[in-house]
């Protein structure tokens, strides 16, 4: 209820669809690579890029539409670095009171706010933060914390859920500090919700109980927050009563909610007054940006309301990978939570690669039997799968193409293996 008198329902115009360029995963530019190659079969209807695409790779690739691009045309702007951006000024008021924080900065990229967040909180070299073995942190972030920050990082075990045993956390930390031999324990990262585990859902007890372990230590929690709002969207709770149980959280506006750049980082003033340093020193104070701060402000305000379709579309599409016949993929109903799926292939004769093939392609069989032709894109994910992902990009009936398609590779994949034997 709360979320609902938060969000206004501005009606968006949906993004067109068009060929777009990785979202920077797990080796996603040679995934690409090897399956945009001339790998595909003969019978691949020529000239297939002019098909419809249904881009599910990531939900980065999100373009802003109109009312966001004339928001950007028209924002007031100043010069930030001397903090007289007004936009940007009043995106972070705005962010700030959402996530009942004390203040708020625009940061470039998700990528810079977490490493911002880390070096405030450990703030002297050898400083340790502990993180979940499969966080973004951990693993798609070059170890930005131990390259450019000086931090040593301890990781927990991930769980299919996204969280972590919370016995094994007070195990990792440096009860030795200060002998000489150990490193400080200052820092607990989450995600929420957690991208590689497939978009999961933090449970507000975990967090609970996990804030109350890091007071008897002294140790500040930090949340990954990039898909912050689609937790509070399933959750039906206003963002701050998942985040008064964190110190500091960094929620991007470029996911889901479609800004074409931006993060948002929060917290107290202090940190965000030492948050400040950190981002000019790392090359992040830009000038007039309240060009983007203005596409940021629509994100927040205005396309939180929408992302329950995400939601919605991500479990039809699941829905019907399971009810497939023949029966082609696996797939965990209850852990699709919010707007990205994992799925695995049944059949250990196709491999997530050639499976991301056969869906993207275009073949002759496909047209004459479905009076279609649709380039499904998806990225081969962790441990043998593959994720797809929503966005404001993709509709309900596109939605309904990629489930098509998925049934077409399934029978054809079938067929094809029934005649080789
Ligand atoms: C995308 C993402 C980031 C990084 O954001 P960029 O803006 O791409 O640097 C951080 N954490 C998670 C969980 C993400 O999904």
């Amino acid at each position: 209820m709360l979320l609902r008198s938060l969000v206004c329902c501005v009606k968006f115009r949906w993004v067109s669809e068009g060929i777009r360029h990785a979202g920077g995963y797990l080796r996603a530019a040679d995934q690409i690579r090897s399956y945009r190659g001339g790998s595909s079969s003969s019978r691949v209807v020529p000239g297939s890029r002019a098909w419809h695409t249904v881009d599910l790779r990531s939900d980065t690739v999100t373009e802003p539409g109109e009312a966001m691009r004339s928001a950007m045309a028209q924002a007031r702007v100043g010069d930030d670095v001397f903090g007289e951006d007004p936009t940007v000024n009043e995106l972070q008021e705005v962010a700030a009171n959402m996530f009942g924080m004390e203040a708020a900065l625009f940061v470039p990229t998700g990528t810079m706010s977490n490493l911002i967040a880390v070096m405030v909180h450990c703030r002297e070299r050898g400083d340790e933060m502990i993180v979940g073995d499969l966080s973004h942190l951990h693993i798609y972030e070059q170890g930005g914390s131990a390259q450019l920050a000086g931090v040593h990082s301890t990781t927990l075990t991930t769980m299919a859920d996204g969280t972590f045993d919370l016995e094994q956390l007070e195990s990792k930390i440096r009860h030795g500090y200060p002998d000489v031999h150990y490193p400080r324990s200052r820092l607990v990262c989450l995600e929420n919700t957690h991208n590689i585990m497939g978009g999961r859902v933090l449970p507000v007890a975990f967090l609970q109980q996990l804030r109350s372990i890091a007071d008897k230590y002294g140790l500040a929690v930090h949340i990954d927050g990039a898909r912050l709002m689609n937790a509070a969207v399933a959750l039906d709770v206003h963002p701050s009563v998942i985040l008064k149980h964190c110190h500091t959280v960094s929620v991007c506006l470029s996911k889901g909610l479609g800004a074409p750049a931006g993060t948002i980082l929060a917290g107290s003033k202090e940190f965000i007054q030492r948050a400040v340093r950190a981002r000019k020193a790392l090359g992040g104070g830009m000038r007039q940006s309240g060009i983007l701060a203005a596409a940021g402000r629509i994100a927040l305000l205005d396309m939180m309301a929408r992302l329950e379709e995400d939601h919605r579309n991500a479990q039809t599409f699941a829905r019907a990978l399971m009810e497939c016949s023949p029966p082609l993929y696996h797939v965990d109903l209850a852990s699709v939570e919010t707007n990205i799926l994992r799925f695995g292939l049944r059949n250990s004769g196709l491999s997530p690669t050639r499976f991301c093939e056969l869906m993207e392609e275009v073949s002759e069989e496909e047209v004459d039997a479905l009076n279609q032709g649709v380039r499904v894109l998806m990225f081969p994910h962790v441990g043998g799968t593959v994720r797809a992902v929503w966005h404001l990009g993709i509709s309900e009936e596109d939605t309904q193409l990629a489930i098509k398609k998925a049934q077409f590779v399934a029978q054809q994949f079938h067929l094809k293996s029934v005649r080789g034997r």
